[in-house]
C-alpha cells in the first residue's frame, strides 16, 4: 500500500512535469502567419508569411517557411505584418482639456493639482490605449512630473503595468521659466517639479547628470520658450555630458532657426518640430545624422514644406505625435494612430512614412533589438487591414498586437 502510493506520487509529479514542459514549449515558441509582410528596410512585400519566435525574439521570418511540430501557431489569414508603431515623441503622463482652456491654464493647472503619483496613474491608462493601438515603443519625452516615467517605464517592464516599452527622458531641462509664461515669484517654486531650469553651464552639467542618475534612457532639451533661449555654451555642456553615458539627447526648437542652429551645432541627437528650419540647419542635420521629429497636425499646410526639404537634404525623419489633448471618446493611441496622414499629404511616400514611424525612431533611440522583423529583433509584431503601402489609413485599424513575444490584442 504504501510503495503504491509512492509510485503514483512519483507517476503524478512525472506527468505533471511533462504537462509543464509541454506547455512551456509550447509557449515559448511561436509561429505567426499571415497574407503578406511588409520589409520595411527593402520596401519589398512578403506573401504569405511565416515569422518563428522563441521566447520574446525573432528566429526567422520568410515566405512559406516549415512550421515545426509542437509550435504554437498563429494564423491571422488576410492581414499584413508590420513591425510594431515605435512614437518618437510622446507625453504620456501628460493631459490637457479643451474645457480647461489653452496650453498655458492647462499648464498651470496641471502642475498644481497633479503629483507623480496622479501623473502616473494617467500614464498608467494612456499607455495601454497606446499599446492596444500599435505602438509597441514610445520616446518620452518629459512634462511627467519628478521621475513619473521612470516609475511607469519600470513598471511596465516588470509586467505590473500594460503599455509599450518606454524609453524616457525625466524632466526636460529648460532656461528659466521652462515653457510656462509668467507667475508669481511663489508659484515660480513649483515650476522645478516640470522642468529642470538650468542657468549657466555648471548646472546645466549637474542637470544632466541628475537625469542620468535618476535613470533616464535619454535628455530632454528645451533650446528656447519664448524670447528665453539657452546659450551655445549650455548646449554643448549637455550634449557632452549625455553623450558620456550614451544618451541621445531631444532638442525642442521652434521659433525661427537660431534655436535649431545652436541645438543642430552641439550635436543633438535629434530636432523636434523645427517648423521653421532652414537649408542650411537642414545640411548640417544630413551632415551630423541628427534626425528630425516631426510633430505635425493634419490640415495643417504652413510649415509642411520642410519635410520634403529634409528628406532632399538627406536628413532621416522619426515620426513623433506630441499628441497631449483629450480627444472624448478615443484613446490616446488611437488618436495618434491619425497622425501618419499627415505625412504622406506632406509629400512623403508610404514607405518614407512607415520607415520614419519604425526603423528610423528605432535607430534614434539607439535601440538595434526593435524597429524592423527581422532574426535576433524582439517579437514586436502588428498586423492591419488592407496594405499601408498604397494606403496609410489602415494603421489607424491594427488588429493584433504583439510585444516581446506576447499577444496584447487579436
Ligand atoms: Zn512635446
Amino acid at each position: 500500500m504504501h510503495l503504491k502510493a509512492t509510485a503514483f506520487i512519483l507517476l503524478f509529479t512525472a506527468s505533471a512535469l511533462f504537462v509543464k514542459a509541454q506547455n512551456q514549449r509550447s509557449s515559448d515558441k511561436i509561429a505567426v502567419t499571415a497574407k503578406q509582410m511588409i520589409d520595411v528596410r527593402s520596401g519589398k512585400e512578403i506573401p504569405n508569411v511565416v515569422i518563428l519566435i522563441e521566447k520574446n525574439k525573432i528566429t526567422a521570418v520568410g515566405s512559406n517557411l516549415k512550421i515545426p511540430d509542437s509550435v504554437q501557431i498563429i494564423a491571422l489569414g488576410d492581414v499584413t505584418l508590420l513591425p510594431g508603431l515605435i512614437d518618437a515623441h510622446t507625453h504620456l503622463l501628460h493631459q490637457y482639456y479643451t474645457k480647461y482652456g489653452d496650453d498655458n491654464s492647462n499648464r498651470l493647472l496641471e502642475m498644481v493639482q497633479l503629483g507623480p503619483a496622479k501623473r502616473a496613474l494617467l500614464g498608467v491608462k494612456l499607455a495601454r490605449g497606446m499599446l492596444e493601438a500599435g505602438f509597441t515603443t514610445v520616446r518620452d519625452l518629459g512634462n511627467s512630473s519628478i521621475n513619473a516615467d521612470i516609475a511607469l517605464r519600470d513598471a511596465i517592464n516588470n509586467g505590473d503595468v500594460i503599455g509599450p516599452r518606454m524609453f524616457v527622458s525625466t524632466r526636460a531641462l529648460a532656461p528659466v521659466g521652462g515653457q510656462f509664461q509668467s507667475v508669481t515669484p511663489e508659484a515660480q517654486q513649483l515650476l522645478n517639479q516640470e522642468y529642470a531650469q538650468v542657468s549657466g553651464a555648471e548646472e546645466a552639467r549637474k542637470a544632466v547628470r541628475q537625469a542620468i542618475y535618476d535613470g533616464a534612457d535619454c535628455i530632454k532639451v528645451i533650446v528656447n520658450s519664448g524670447s528665453r533661449r539657452l546659450s551655445p555654451e549650455e548646449m554643448k555642456v549637455i550634449v557632452e555630458e549625455a553623450k558620456r553615458a550614451n544618451l541621445p539627447v531631444a532638442a525642442h526648437a521652434t521659433d525661427g532657426d537660431g534655436p535649431a542652429m545652436i541645438a543642430a551645432e552641439a550635436g543633438v541627437s535629434s530636432i523636434e518640430h523645427a517648423y521653421t528650419i532652414s537649408e542650411t540647419v537642414l545640411n548640417i542635420m544630413a551632415k551630423k545624422n541628427i534626425f528630425l521629429v516631426p510633430t505635425d497636425v493634419l490640415g495643417v499646410t504652413k510649415y509642411q514644406d520642410r519635410i520634403k526639404r529634409a528628406l532632399k537634404a538627406g536628413v532621416r525623419v522619426a515620426i513623433g505625435s506630441d499628441i497631449y489633448y483629450e480627444f472624448p471618446g478615443k484613446t490616446r493611441g488611437q488618436v495618434c494612430a491619425g497622425m501618419y496622414k499627415t505625412y504622406v499629404a506632406a509629400g512623403m511616400t508610404n514607405l518614407e512614412v512607415l520607415r520614419a514611424a519604425t526603423l528610423n525612431p528605432a535607430d534614434l533611440i539607439g535601440n538595434s533589438s526593435i524597429g524592423v522583423l527581422e532574426v535576433g529583433r524582439f517579437a514586436d509584431i502588428i498586423a492591419v487591414k488592407g496594405n499601408p503601402m498604397t494606403d496609410i489609413a489602415v494603421l489607424e485599424g491594427v488588429v493584433f498586437v504583439m510585444k516581446d513575444g506576447k499577444v496584447y490584442k487579436q
